[in-house]
Formats: C-alpha cells, structure tokens, sequence
C-alpha cells in the first residue's frame, strides 16, 4: 500500500527544501517532490536529513494520498496535479504559511508590486543595527521554514510576493507593509486586476487590532480598496507627496516620521545613499516599522544614513569614468520602475533600455525622456517597439544586441557630467539568464572601458 505521508512538498528549490526540513525536524513524515531536476546541493541536504524525494517525476499516487500538501509559489493553482488534489480536500499550502505555525517571533511582513526587496533589506538591516535578534525571509536568503527550523529569532522582516500570500490561510503578520500595487503578474490571476489586489490584501488576513498595518497614502489603488474593506489592525500611513496626518512624509529634503507618543524622526536625504522618491517611500515604510518596535531615533537615522542598497537597484557604480556616472537599474523589468528611475535622474542621461517587452506601455516615460534623455541605446533581440515609440521623444536613438555594444555606444555618446542609466522597464529573457547576469554584464562592460 502506498505510504500516507504527512507533508508532501512540491518543488525543491529554496522553500521547499526548508519546508521539508521543518517538518523533518517537528516529527512529521515527509515526501518531496520535483518535476525537474534538482540542484545538487539541495539534494544533498535533502539526503543528508534522510527526507524522501523523487526528481523528474511527480508520482501523483504518492501525492494525492497526503495529508497535507505545500507548494513552490512557482507552481500555479491551475497546475492539474494541485487542481486533483484541492478535488481530493488535500490542503494546499505556502511555505510561508507552514512555517509560521513554529514559530512565536514577531513577524513583520512586506509586499507591494515594487520595492520589496529593497524596503525588506532595509527594514532588517535597521533591526539589525539596533541589536534586535532577527532573521531575514521570503524571497532573500535562506527560507523562512529552514531558519524556523534551525534558528531562534524574536522578528523575521520576510518579503512575500502574492504568489505565496495565495495559499496562505491562518498566517498572521504583527507589522504588515503594503507598498504600490501596479498590474504584474495577470496572467496568474485570470487577467484580472482585482483578482491581484485582492492577492495582495490578504496580508492583512487574521490581523487584530493591536497589529499594525504600514502603506503608501500615494497609491490610489490601496486607498481605493481600504475604503471597501473593514481594516482591524492599527493604520500607519506614509506619503512623498502630502504631509496632512501621515506618519512618514517629506518635505523639501527632510524626511519625517511622526508617531504618536514619540519625538518625530528626521532624516536629510542627502545624507542617504538610497536615493529617489520611491526609495524615500520604502524609507518611511521601514522607519515606521522600526518606530513601532521600539527602535531610538538616532540609531534609525544611522542606519538609513550607511544603508547602501540593493545590487542591480539604482545601484551607483562607485567610480566615474571621465567625469561620467553609470547607474545599474537592471532589476526595473517593468515600466514603473523605470519610471521612478528616471524620475530622480538630473538631464542628459544616456538610457540603455529594452529586452523581453511584457506587452509594455511606454507612453507613461514620454514627458520624463522628453525633459531628461539626450540618448536612447535600444539593448534587446527585438527592439522595434522602442524605436517606435520613442521617436522623437529624444534626439538620438541607437540599435544594439549585446551589453559590450550598448554599453561602448552610451559611453561614447554621454559627455563629462552625464549619467549612463542601464534601466530596462522589461524583462532581460532575450539576452540574459535573468536580470542579474544582465547587471553583472553591464558592470563588466563599464569596468572595461
Ligand atoms: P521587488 O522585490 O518588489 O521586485 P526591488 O526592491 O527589487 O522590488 O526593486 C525592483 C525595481 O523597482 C528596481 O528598479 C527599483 O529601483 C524599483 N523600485 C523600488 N522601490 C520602488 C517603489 N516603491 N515603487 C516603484 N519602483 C520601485
């Protein structure tokens, strides 16, 4: 008879694999399991905690007899496999999800459609700098279900994306942060914007009233939804645009976090290194996090002040070549992110752009490249679309299909004072392994010229 396993886990990447691990170590019979192949140093951990898994194969016989089943955020409900098992009432659930059951540390949980990286780095590292015992989960790092495992932290700052807020049920966040929602993603949800904010919402599911929920007062969509739904937990808002009753606003060149009960927190701009209006959002949502913890002033200000960012984000490459600065963008792989990008770029930039097109409307960057481009450098296999698009906008656009050409003719093309912006606002499939061997070859290219 085919053995009934307590947890069977789909998918042996990074979250998978610290799932099984959990549950390994809380007693539980486990079954993992892999339509491809698996990386061989999760197999050897796999092999090494004596969990059986299977690669190549999903052997649906074994699956389908499980109690309980959790999933890589990478497989959609709409896989049939899961379909047959919801069909079967076999529980379905996230990694995330799993985890949380082990643990009492407080979690402070961070999603939107851009900027989670970023404010979660941002957000461990102030916790950090305060001395505060924490852990680092979701999307970065080590899994959240591994380090449940293996770790004893107070707070995890985790990054979750809606793929894994989909099949999460009783998780609760003590802090949740909602950044921006923008359409991404539809394909998963049946080509339907609601269907993704509601994903996104369900980070506020199970909160009570002395939880503390963090968001973006710019972001109509967020306040549009808010105003259907009844919020439980505490609000706390932030703004780069108003100052009326928010908690976190900028003015001039100072940000501002005003909490009750507490001095407010200040902090020039120019004293951080993360730069652009975007980034002094995802700045608010982190101090404000910080404040509800407890966190001094002074030590917030001093991490925000040596914060250096995130790779491939905005990132300035630490020297100047002839008196010309680059900039590698290449996680922007949507036209949102561009545009913030560009939004906080003096003139005469040289924008190298382009790659996998996502169905891309570009009309949103008109008046920026307009005001700020003097050159286009169009980066991808297919680049039509932008050269459609974009002339006239800027006075020189140029075809490449390799980062050493794009990255020769931008330097050609930029003179003492000017800014190289490599900043795609689509995806870098057609070129690239992903956008990070794309930023790696961009900062080659630059370190040789
Ligand atoms: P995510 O993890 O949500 O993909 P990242 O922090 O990795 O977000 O940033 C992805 C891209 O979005 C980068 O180009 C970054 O500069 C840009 N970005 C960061 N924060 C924001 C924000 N709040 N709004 C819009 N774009 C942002």
């Amino acid at each position: 008879m085919t053995k009934q396993y307590d947890i069977v886990v789909l998918g042996a990447g990074e979250s998978g694999v610290g799932a099984a691990i959990l549950a390994h170590k809380k007693g539980l019979s486990v079954f993992v399991s892999d339509a491809g192949t698996i990386q061989d140093t999760y197999a050897d951990t796999l092999r090494n905690y004596t969990i059986a898994f299977e690669s190549n194969k999903h052997s649906t016989e074994i699956i389908l007899h499980a109690h309980e089943i959790i999933k890589s955020p990478g497989i959609p409900d709409t896989q049939s496999l899961i379909q047959e098992a919801l069909k079967e009432n076999i529980p379905v659930i996230s990694e995330l999800e799993f985890a949380a059951r082990y643990t009492n540390a407080k979690l402070i949980c961070i999603t939107g459609s851009n900027g989670k990286t970023t404010t979660t780095l941002l957000t461990y590292h102030i916790l950090k700098q305060a001395g505060l015992n924490v852990g680092l989960a979701g999307n970065i790092g080590h899994s959240f279900a591994e380090q449940v495992a293996t770790k004893n932290f107070d707070f995890y700052v985790i990054e979750i994306s809606s793929f894994q807020l989909d099949n999460m049920y009783a998780f609760k966040a003590d802090i949740a942060i909602l950044l921006n929602i923008t359409p991404d993603h539809l394909n998963r949800y049946d080509y339907s914007f609601q269907k993704y904010i509601e994903s996104k919402f369900r980070i506020l599911q199970n909160m009570k009233n002395n939880d503390c929920f963090i968001y973006c007062s710019d972001d109509e969509t967020i306040i549009k939804e808010i105003h259907t739904k009844t919020i439980i937990p505490k609000q706390f808002t932030y703004s780069t645009q108003a100052k009326e009753s928010q908690n976190g606003y900028l003015q001039d060149d100072t940000i501002s976090i005003e909490m009750p009960k507490t001095e407010i927190c200040t902090i020039k701009t120019h004293n951080m290194l993360l730069q652009g209006k975007h980034n002094y959002g995802n700045t608010m949502a982190a101090a404000i996090s910080a404040k509800i913890v407890d966190i001094k002033n002074e030590t917030i200000r001093k991490s925000l002040e040596n914060f250096e960012g995130v790779e491939h984000r905005l990132e300035k490459l630490s020297y100047t070549i002839r008196g010309v600065e680059f900039i590698n963008d290449s996680k922007a792989t949507n036209v949102n992110s561009t545009w913030y990008a560009l939004e906080c770029m003096d003139d005469n930039v040289v924008w190298i752009a382009g790659g996998t097109d996502k169905g891309n409307d570009y009309s949103p960057l008109f008046e920026l490249v307009e005001k700020k481009v003097k050159a286009l450098i169009c980066l991808g296999t297919d680049n039509t679309k932008l050269l459609k698009d974009f002339r006239g906008k800027t006075p020189i656009i140029v075809e490449t299909n390799s980062m050493k050409d794009a990255v020769q003719a931008a330097y050609k093309l930029a003179d003492k004072g000017n800014t190289v912006l490599l900043s795609p606002a689509c995806a870098s499939f057609d070129l690239f392994e992903n956008y990070i061997e794309r930023g790696i070859q961009f900062k080659e290219e630059v370190r040789n010229l």
